[in-house]
């Protein structure tokens, strides 16, 4: 049993000062809309928290990038993490104003070794991965809208 809040509120803090201690100059708004309602969920923390983790990292890495591309006047990087429950599911939904995807890569995400970034940035496995931990491993699902140039939002689903 875990606190999906807490654990959210861990990953989410942990990616944005990852991210910090390599760029100093990084800085993005970290928005929080948790259900108290929610209580515990039966989930493997560790294999839960390693696809928060990538979802956030994945969220500021495009909201960094829509920063240093763009570089549109009073543009403020924002992360987004709300939990809800829905029909006797745990829902939690990262959202990020950050690049955004066009449809042919929103088809892709989900395949291993896919990946846009530079070498050395980015394996490609994270989405994978994290389908698998989400579906097979919990019976949740998971899903994806973007928005190319405005931003994207993930799903998660977890039977509560
Ligand atoms: P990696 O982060 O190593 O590239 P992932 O499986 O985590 O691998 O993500 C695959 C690809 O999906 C990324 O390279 C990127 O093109 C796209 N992607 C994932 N999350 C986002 C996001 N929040 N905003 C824009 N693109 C994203
Ligand atoms: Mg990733």
């Amino acid at each position: 049993p875990t606190d999906l809040n807490a654990l959210a509120d861990e990953y989410l803090r942990l990616a944005y000062h990852g991210l910090r201690a390599k760029d100093k100059t990084f800085n993005a708004t970290l928005s929080t809309d948790f259900d108290k309602s929610l209580g515990t969920v039966s989930i493997v923390a560790q294999d839960v928290g390693r696809v928060l983790l990538n979802l956030f990292t994945n969220a500021f890495y495009a909201v960094q990038q829509r920063q240093k591309i763009q570089k549109e006047p009073g543009y403020q990087p924002t992360v987004t993490v709300r939990t809800s429950c829905e029909n006797h599911q745990a829902v939690i939904r990262v959202s990020d104003n950050g690049t955004g995807m066009p449809e042919s890569v929103q088809q892709k995400i989900f395949q291993p070794f896919f990946t846009t970034k530079p070498t050395g940035e980015g394996t490609g496995l994270g989405l994978s991965l994290s389908y698998d931990i989400i579906t097979k491993g919990h019976n949740g699902t998971i899903a994806v809208e973007s928005q190319e140039g405005q931003g994207t939002t993930f799903t998660i689903t977890l039977p509560a």
